[in-house]
């Protein structure tokens, strides 16, 4: 409390010089190299700033603004393409993909070597199944697949999206 009512002896943050500072002054211009300085009290500890940083700084809290809205606009977006993925995954997750099919195919191989082993008459139905599952996994692979493109898409815009909220975030937090 008593820093605020005796003079002050501070560095001018252009030039360096020491320059002393009374208890009533507010606004100066440093005597040796002329720059316009304002008195920042608060607390007991009392700082010089240059005029042209403090009116940076104006400029700066409406960038600020921008960027917390922006940031606010980028989290929505973010959680629009989260959902639509998750949904494909959904869908995904119910369809029986190729590597299903291909499994059971597998699964009918073997029943057909365990029947042919026993000499079970049905031996000839599970290669039968077999080599049709085989097919279509074949078939069903070679489809071009929508969600898979489209998953892709909704990545690539995520990480896009990823990069610019890190920019906005970076003058937020500044
Ligand atoms: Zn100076």
């Amino acid at each position: 409390m008593s820093t605020q009512l005796k003079t002050l002896t501070l560095k001018c943050p252009s030039c360096g010089a020491a320059l002393d500072v009374a208890p009533d002054m507010e606004r100066f211009a440093c005597g040796y190299c002329g720059s316009e300085q304002i008195v920042q009290r608060q607390g007991g500890t009392v700082a010089l700033k240059l005029v042209t940083d403090a009116i940076a700084r104006v400029q700066f809290g409406t960038d600020r603004t921008a960027a917390e809205l922006a940031l606010r606009r980028i989290n929505d977006e973010m959680a629009a393409l989260d959902a639509e993925a998750h949904e494909i995954h959904l869908v995904r997750g119910a369809n029986i993909g190729p590597g299903m099919l291909a499994f059971m195919g597998v699964f009918a191989l073997a029943a057909f070597l365990v029947a042919q082993s026993v000499e079970w008459e049905g031996a000839p139905v599970c290669i039968i199944i077999a080599v049709v599952l085989f097919v279509i996994a074949a078939i069903v692979h070679a489809q071009p697949d929508p969600h898979k493109d489209r998953l892709e898409e909704l990545k690539k815009q995520y990480e896009a999206l990823a990069e610019k909220r890190a920019q906005q975030k970076a003058i937020v937090d500044t």
